[in-house]
């Protein structure tokens, strides 16, 4: 996708402070190197520093599974880091096909990334997609 500055900016205002941090650590790797430094520049005028940043990368990092690119596998449900996978029943949203198809059961093995916050908290891995 070619890089639109005044788009990634609109971006970066509207985001949440820890999907910031997340962009500028975990997906680092996998990012334009201006869009990293806006999101540095927005993170310091939210009164967050270098240290910050690090302290969340090693956070971050202690519980992620890395990738080959350097970045890190993303939970199935939000674009947090994911800290575990497995296989689980996820909802296939009625569009398209799936749509057409809606007199079919709209689930189906899926192999899926968990986040800390989507995380399975019990033993079965039931659909665990948050509210849209
Ligand atoms: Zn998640």
């Amino acid at each position: 996708m070619e890089f639109d500055p005044e788009r990634v900016r609109a971006n970066i205002l509207k985001a949440d402070t820890e999907d910031l941090l997340d962009r500028v650590t975990v997906w680092r790797a996998g990012m334009e190197p201006e869009a990293v430094a806006m999101i540095e520049a927005e993170l310091q005028r939210r009164g967050i520093g270098a240290e910050q940043i690090a302290a969340h990368s090693a956070q971050r990092w202690a519980t992620a599974l890395p990738m080959p690119d350097g970045t890190a596998v993303r939970c199935s449900f939000c674009d947090r880091p994911a800290v575990i996978q497995g296989w689980g029943w996820h909802r296939i949203q009625g569009r398209g096909l799936a749509a057409l198809l809606s007199l079919l059961p709209l689930y189906r093995p899926r192999f899926l990334a968990y986040c800390a916050v989507h995380r399975p908290t019990t033993t079965s891995t039931g659909d665990r997609h948050p509210p849209a």
